[in-house]
Parts: structure tokens; sequence; C-alpha cells
């Protein structure tokens, strides 16, 4: 089938590539020249495990292609998806600027029927504003003899795990009409989704406005689970208790279930935090106040912050003199992606108190190199205080303490008699519980997890 992706981010370069993949004629259009031009030489704008073969390989076959025309883009797929950001605007709602962006153009250059498929995580009512743009360029061309239906269906890719997910999706949602044109985009849609529903049928259909829904729900539950471990763990620390035998414990009832329990230092990210954002400010329009969800990102602001007040307790308010390692930069492992990650809470409160700071991370250092800049563009001298090295034991030279904020697999079984040696102060604050505290106690580290707090 004939495809169009519009915008080539996370999202739309793994959908894009993935239905390449399967068989399908694949162009992407993004209007980030620079991120073209750095496809159409072979790169890969961003860290997916797995993604750079299946780009290379059907870059070679001729069935993925990569452009910045609009026109030739809007021409090519029969199926037109939108995978563009939809970031927090000020209020949290959704910013919807780059979706309807994008419609404007469809309803500006299609000929014929079109399937318009809204990829991005967009709030209730969306595929309706979609439509309204789409035909009000068509009526303004007059172009009586096009038609096109919105489909909705939300990504639930996990980055890190983002090719695994799209090739073996636990679920594929699609909202779409019931209408004539309604039915003959489904119909499209179906045969596009045929290839991932050969062992078990994977897709729920359903109408759009729930289709857009469930994936707030999805996102906002996983939020939640998280911060509600965050706060117990917090009360762990408080009462003597290990919130990984908790998190065992109560994992192992199958209403429960073991995913999305570990505490740490917050989540981040593009989708959490914007997202239940989003759905509390849909509420809002309607007089509705969801207090959980309200509590959920109030405790993870508060998360973010753990590491920090921890260090200040060990080290006190003034950290002039004191150097640290940070191994994590990344707002989650097997990503370059620091949206909104605890690694930029966690240096902001330490660098204005004084501190000096080396920091390694796997894949993230150019983007953090690049995000830093900017959230420290005021603050040139605090900012020269970050020393970025390129292996994670260099970081812990003569460093007070270890600070561990992504829980990369490389800093799982690091050499701890080397970091005992290097390290000023056999000292790890772990936002991401990677060690058994008394495995550190009997190494002589001293050890500062989250929740794991147990009276001994
Ligand atoms: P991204 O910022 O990585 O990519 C968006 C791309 O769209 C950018 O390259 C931008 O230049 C391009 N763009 C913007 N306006 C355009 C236009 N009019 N025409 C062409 N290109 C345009 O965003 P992302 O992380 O891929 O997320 C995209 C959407 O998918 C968001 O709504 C997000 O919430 C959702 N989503 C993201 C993830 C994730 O893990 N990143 C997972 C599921 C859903």
């Amino acid at each position: 089938m004939k495809i169009t992706i519009i915008g080539t981010g996370y999202v739309g370069l793994v959908t894009g590539a993935c239905l390449a993949e399967l068989g399908n004629d694949v162009l992407c259009l993004d209007l980030d020249a620079n991120k073209v031009a750095i496809l159409n030489n072979g790169g890969i704008p961003i860290h997916e495990p797995g993604l750079d073969v299946i780009v290379a390989a059907n870059r070679a076959n001729g069935r993925l292609k990569f452009t910045t025309d609009v026109a030739a883009s809007v021409a090519h797929g029969d199926i037109q998806f939108i995978a563009v950001g939809t970031p927090p605007d000020e209020d949290g709602s959704a910013d919807l600027q780059y979706v309807l962006a994008a419609a404007k153009n469809i309803g500006k250059y299609m000929q014929g029927f079109k399937v318009v498929i809204d990829k991005s995580t967009v709030p209730v009512g969306t595929a309706e504003k979609v439509s309204k743009v789409i035909a009000a360029e068509l009526s303004q061309r007059n172009a009586k003899e096009c038609s096109f239906s919105v489909v909705s269906n939300p990504e639930f890719l996990k980055e890190g795990a983002a090719v695994e997910d799209f090739m073996r999706p636990d679920r594929i949602v699609i909202g779409s009409d019931n209408d004539a044109v309604g039915l003959h985009a489904k119909a499209l849609v179906k045969q596009l989704y045929t290839p991932f529903n050969r062992n078990r049928e994977r897709t729920y259909w359903m109408d759009v406005r729930s289709a857009e829904f469930t994936k707030y729900a999805a996102n906002a539950m996983l939020a939640t689970r998280i911060s509600f471990m965050n706060e117990l763990a917090n009360l762990a620390d408080c009462v003597g208790v290990d919130i990984e035998a908790v998190r065992h414990g109560i994992g192992s009832d199958p209403r429960i279930g073991h995913s999305f329990l570990y505490a740490g230092c917050g989540y981040g990210g593009s989708c959490f935090p914007k997202d239940v954002q989003a759905l509390e400010r849909t509420a809002r329009e309607y007089d509705q106040d969801l207090l959980i969800l309200r509590a959920v990102e109030s405790v993870n602001d508060n998360q973010k912050q753990v590491l920090g007040k921890k260090i200040i307790a060990r080290f006190g308010e003034n950290l002039a003199g004191h150097h640290f390692a940070l191994w994590g930069l990344a707002f989650k492992p097997n990503t370059d992606d620091m949206r909104a990650a605890s690694s930029r809470v966690l240096l902001r409160e330490l660098l204005s108190r004084g501190a000096t700071i080396s920091v390694h991370d796997p894949v993230a250092m150019d983007e953090a190199r690049r995000v830093l800049a900017l959230d420290f563009a005021d603050q040139p001298e605090q900012l020269a205080r970050i020393t970025y090295v390129s292996n994670p034991m260099d970081a812990t030279n003569k460093a007070d303490a270890l600070l561990i904020v992504t829980e990369w697999k490389a800093y799982r079984s690091p050499d701890f008699s080397q970091l005992k040696s290097q390290l000023k102060n056999p000292i790890i604050f772990d936002g991401r519980n990677l060690f058994d505290p008394q495995d550190m106690t009997d190494l002589g580290i001293e050890y500062h997890g989250i929740g794991r707090s147990v009276l001994t």
C-alpha cells in the first residue's frame, strides 16, 4: 500500500520503517530539513535499538523515502499518518498546532480519496477538528471530487523498544466512523494491519472518540502505578521497610501484576508528564477535577527532587567544593531522549548549590549537551561545572558520591572494588534501586536507595 507519514520523529520514523519492512511503499515527510538530510544520507537522528537496520534495508530496496516536499508527500499516500508532536501548551492542554498544520496541508494538496490517520496522541474531539480543517481547505479549492475519512489509531510503542513494540503490538486500537467513507477507510486500515493479526486478532475497533481517550487512559494508568509506588516508597523510608520486597509481595497477585511498580526518582519522557496534564486539562473543560491524576503529577514532581533532598541531607545545603558522579542522563534506558528527564532536575539542584558533576550516559551525551545548554543558558557558570566523560568509571574519580538516575544495563554490575577505590567516599545514591542494600553494606558502601531504609 502507498503510505505517507507526516512527522519523522520517534513515532513517525518507527511507523514508517516498520510499515516499509512489511512491504508497503512509504514516504516520510518532515519539515525539519536537517532531519531529512540525515536520513537521506543514511543516518538516524534518534537512538532506537534495531531501527538503523530496517531503515537502511528499506532505503536500499526503495520502499522507504524521506522528503520535505509537502505536495509530493500528500500525493504519495492513499493513507496519510499524522505523527507530529503534541507538546503541552502553556495551560497543560495538548498543543494541536502541528496536527492541524498537517491536516491543512492534506486539504490543500489532496486529490481523490485519502484515509487520514491520527497517530499522534490527541485529546478527544481532535479527529473532528482535523476533519473540519481538511474540509475547509477542500471547500476553498472547490475540490468536490475529493473525499476523506479521519481515523484515530493511537500509538503505544515504548521508546527503547519501539521497533519490537510496533512489530509485535499487544493491541492495535482503531477508532473509525460508520458512514460510507468511514467504512471504506476502515477496510483500508484493516488491510494495512492484517500482517499484525496473523497469530491472533490484536485490533480493537471502536468509535473515534473512545480511541482517542484510550491512549490517555493507558498512560494515565501507568503513571498512576509509578506515582503510587513512589509515594509508598517515601513512607517505606520513614518506617524502615524495603519497597522492593513489597513490590514482589504485591506484584505476585495477578490482579495487580508486576509491571510498572518500580519505585524510583520519578518518571519523565515526552508522554507521561504531558498526557497526564492534557487529560486533567480536558477534564477541567468539562468542570471535572481528576483528583487522582492531580496527585499523580504532584507526587512525580516531588519524586524528581527526592535524590537531591537525600544528597542535601547527607552533605548539607552548600555543596560548593563537592564533586559528584552521575550515571544516566536519558529519561529511561535505551533511548537518547532527554525530555522531562529526572537528571535535569537533579543537575539543577546540585549545580545551583555549587557542586561540580561528572556525567555519563551510554547514548544520550550529545542530546544532553544540547538540552542542558538550553536549560542553563542563563547560568553559564553552572553549566561549566558539568564534565562529560565517556567511561562511567572515570566519572567516579575522587567523587564524593555516585548518583544513579537511569537504569542502564551497563550500570548494573560495576566493579565495586574499583568503584570504592575511585570514590572519595564509598557512597551511592541510587535513584533506580539497582543494588541490594545488604550487599552494599557488606561491601562497605553507604547506600541510599528509594524506599529501602530497612531497620536492621
Ligand atoms: P517528535 O517530536 O520526536 O517528532 C515529531 C516530528 O514531527 C518532528 O520531527 C517535527 O519536525 C515533525 N513535524 C512537526 N510538524 C510537522 C508538519 N506539519 N509536517 C511534517 N512534519 C512535522 O515526536 P514523537 O515523540 O514522535 O511523538 C509524536 C506523537 O506521538 C506525539 O503526539 C506523542 O505524544 C505520540 N507518542 C509518542 C511516543 C513516544 O514514545 N515518543 C509514544 C506514543 C505516542
